[in-house]
């Protein structure tokens, strides 16, 4: 991967500071305002009197906040989820139409589930408070349990099984309420319904060097299951990364929001909709991009460094002062030979990185005294110093980042020799290692067993 610490925003549709959509660029703003003390953003952009829908659901007295550099007024809050009663669908159905579309957008974890994106934390209390919401993933299950043994400390900005709810900022005066959250939240016709009705999740993953986050683990190779993909269904609906950079006319998360808001609203009908696209295209160009920028080996010449310098214009270098986050995905991810090795090596860490020797921890047991290690002055001292993260706005600049580093370090983008597939190249590497593609590693233990017979 790159040799930083990074923070993932997907949003579902192409949102990024550098947009020059109206509106993108202030909700960017606002986004960024409530970093790093959340997982989750729930865009809520249902037009007065009936919204923001969400908040109404989940907060009594939504608190307003002001947006320093334009002077007015957004709704934004901050919850909770564990501090929410157990919901039913009639009691909050737009809640639970928002957090059902985030399940079902990665319900086919081919290559990233939701458990990589938002910490195990977060899905087991909106499973919690929302227990009609459909069993998250039943595979990830014992994956979260496991890392939910080592506990996310209390001290720090970042809560990981918070939600911050807020509407578009900056609401301008005057038009029409459809043209009102057309102009608020910048997305094209194509995504809006008539009534304008849009709740979108916005996940905020931190990821280390290795691409390790809370739960899981971002692909370190993205960009090649990324150049192997055929279809935008695959790449909007099967990878699940191209939202963050194409647009996508069709999603069935709407049709729902949108029923709900007429039976509950008494709205007539909408209009047939005109025949639209699937999407705007703009995600099968990229890959192509990418492929031939790959095979004319554009990394050497001026110009083709130029280009992916294009992608990473979304990378922001941002200062944080609370690296807890990256502390516990470190806990999170050691081995060991048995539990008590994993716990006795983080504590071993706790020890020669910040002096805190075992023995002074009162706890009875590893796992208390690791809990008891996060909350040491010493090691709070030390999450809380300034540090330097890359903040990627969406999956196409942190694939080219990737693909970039790889070449940096002599990871060559090449063919396999076996199947022909896309794969990182080192001086002596000419197949699939089995980390990369397990199926074309037992192809060449089959056929390494042939020639050996043979011979
Ligand atoms: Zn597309
Ligand atoms: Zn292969």
């Amino acid at each position: 991967m790159t040799a930083w610490k990074g923070e993932l925003i997907a949003a579902p549709w192409p949102l990024s500071p550098k947009s020059f959509v109206p509106g993108d660029k202030e909700l960017s703003y606002l986004i960024t305002g409530h970093l790093p003390r959340t997982p989750v953003v729930l865009l809520d952009a249902i037009e007065d009197p009936y919204g923001p829908a969400t908040t109404r659901e989940l907060l009594p007295d939504p608190a307003e906040i002001w947006d320093p550099d334009e002077f007015s007024r957004a709704c934004g809050d901050d919850l909770d989820l564990r501090a929410l009663s157990p919901r039913s669908g009639s009691d909050a159905p737009f809640t639970q139409l928002a957090i059902q579309s985030l399940l079902s957008t990665y319900a086919r974890p081919e290559v990233i589930a939701l458990g990589d994106l938002v910490p195990p934390e977060w899905l087991q209390a909106a499973q919690t408070a929302f227990p009609e919401l459909p069993t998250v993933s039943e595979t990830s299950l014992p994956r979260w349990s496991r890392n939910l043994r080592i506990r996310y400390p209390h001290q720090g900005d970042f809560r990981p099984t918070r939600v911050v709810l807020a509407s578009p900022p900056n609401p301008p005066k005057g038009p029409t309420p459809t043209h009102r959250v057309r102009e608020l939240t910048a997305v094209p016709d194509g995504l809006f319904h008539s009534p304008p009705v849009w709740l979108a999740i916005i996940t905020i993953t931190p990821f280390d060097e290795e691409g390790r986050t809370l739960g899981g683990q971002l692909p370190l190779d993205l960009w090649r299951h990324f150049i192997s993909a055929q279809t935008a269904q695959e790449l909007h609906e099967g990878l699940r990364i191209a939202d963050t950079f194409c647009l996508r006319d069709f999603r069935s998360e709407n049709d729902s929001i949108e029923a709900e808001l007429r039976r509950k609203f008494h709205w007539q009908p909408a209009g047939p909709c005109p025949n639209k696209p699937y999407c705007e295209g703009q995600c099968m160009i990229e890959p192509d991009a990418m492929k031939a920028w790959i095979e004319g080996q554009d990394w050497r010449k001026p110009w083709g460094s130029g280009i992916a310098s294009d992608y990473t214009a979304n990378i922001q270098e941002v200062d944080i002062s609370d690296s807890t986050a990256y502390e516990v995905i470190w806990a999170r991810s050691v081995r060991g030979t048995s539990e008590d090795d994993r716990l006795r090596r983080i504590l071993t860490r706790f020890d020669s990185t910040y002096g805190i020797p075992p023995d002074e921890l009162t706890a009875s047991d590893r796992t208390g005294k690791v809990s008891e290690a996060f909350e040491h002055q010493l090691f709070v001292q030390n999450v809380r110093k300034r540090r330097l993260i890359r903040r990627y706005w969406g999956y196409l600049p942190l694939m080219w980042d990737q693909l970039r580093s790889s070449i940096e370090e002599e990871h060559f983008p090449a063919h396999c020799a076996n199947c022909g597939g896309w794969m990182t190249k080192t001086k002596r590497k000419i197949f699939h290692s089995r980390e990369e593609d397990d199926e074309c590693d037992r192809d060449q233990a089959k056929k390494r067993k042939q020639v050996s017979r043979a011979g």
